[in-house]
């Protein structure tokens, strides 16, 4: 009996395999959230070409069957008024000298007939996500601005608040201090206002106070670019279930992050005493690139075998997409894996092109 079931496993695992190089292939596969124009800027990597650091390239891109990405538009939140929307433009121009570069290989695209259009072309469709309200500096008119380069969602705020919505990690660790929490009026008429231009509103990295105000503000259904389930890795701005929930009745979608400290509760501890023991090297690579999350990014690929030790298998991130699927349904699911955003991800997956392992 034993011999003759391990053919029929194999015979099996090797049909499923099968279909899914065929869903994966027959699929249009979205990534939501890259930062990889972040980097580019203090990196300068010719995204053209196949990289050996960072986790996207349009070589790896095409090998993993990628066919659209939303490119995240971010800055730390140091930048604010008089730089940051200037800073949002200059990623903005990074990419755009790509696609001029390599108009056979990448295409910017703006709605869903312009992505399938790319990718029977078999261009990768490039979008562009502005991660972090501040980014705007607080005008409307900005938002237009970017919204004419191809802006296609705006996630409201980042880790930091701004002055007219307040962030998950705010809401936790400065509740009592916040000016005001959730989103305020002026908040609802930004919503308002990317709701009339067609630009999606992500609620990844708000608070759970803005969230729910955007839920009852929006008329449009939100995206969560980035975020994984909160029963799973209870992390703070992971969503919980209600909130979940919540999304999928106003028909939105959750987008699953890759990261390893948002996929695996005990991943954070980890990480902490890792870079406790090379704190030298962490504090001169901030000053080398000054700000904390490239710092880390750049740390764990020079202390890649010690930094490989700490990351989850890949079965906890499929996990969380079963789960979530199991909780809303497959209609209110994506991928956000927030490559080139974070420096560590689930074993199995180091670049994009590992979509098709
Ligand atoms: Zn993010």
């Amino acid at each position: 009996m034993k011999k003759l079931l391990l053919p029929l496993l194999l015979f099996s695992l090797k049909l499923s395999a099968q279909n899914a190089q065929q869903v994966h292939q027959k699929a249009i596969l979205i990534d939501t959230h890259n930062d990889v124009f972040s980097n580019q800027l203090i990196n300068r990597f010719d995204l053209a070409k196949r990289q050996t650091e960072g986790n996207f390239d349009l070589v790896r891109a095409r090998e993993g069957g990628l066919d659209a990405q939303i490119f995240s538009i971010w800055c730390g939140e140091k930048y604010g008024k008089g730089t940051a929307f200037a800073m949002a433009n200059r990623e903005i121009d990074s990419l755009y000298a790509l696609i001029g570069r390599n108009p056979n290989k990448i295409a910017l695209v703006r709605n869903s007939a312009e992505l399938k259009e790319a990718v029977k072309q078999k261009k990768l469709a490039a979008l562009i996500g502005v991660e972090g309200g501040h980014m705007i500096e607080d005008r409307m008119d900005y938002i237009d601005s970017l919204a004419k380069r191809g802006m296609r969602y705006l996630t409201l705020t980042w880790n930091n608040s701004t002055s007219w919505a307040t962030s998950a990690r705010d809401e936790v660790t400065k509740k009592d201090s916040l000016p005001h929490l959730g989103l305020t009026d002026y908040g609802r008429q930004i919503v308002h206002h990317l709701n009339e231009l067609g630009v999606m509103v992500d609620v990844s990295h708000v608070g759970e106070r803005t969230f729910y105000d955007v839920l009852a503000a929006t008329s449009k259904p939100v995206i969560a670019s980035h975020s994984c389930a909160y029963t799973l890795d209870p992390f703070r701005r992971n969503l919980k279930d209600d909130q979940l929930k919540a999304l999928a009745k106003n028909g939105g979608v959750v987008c699953v992050n890759f990261y390893s400290g948002f996929v695996d509760s005990t991943y954070t501890a980890k990480v902490l005493a890792f870079l406790q023991q090379h704190k030298t090297e962490v504090d001169s690579l901030v000053k080398i690139y000054h700000d904390n999350d490239l710092a880390n990014i750049r740390l764990n690929a020079i202390y890649k075998t010690e930094s490989d030790k700490l990351r989850p298998p890949l079965s906890m991130l499929i996990h969380h997409i079963d789960y979530i699927v199991k909780l809303i349904g497959v209609d209110h699911v994506g991928i956000g894996s927030d490559f080139d955003g974070s420096e560590s991800f689930p074993l199995g997956m180091d670049s994009v092109s590992d979509y098709l392992k």
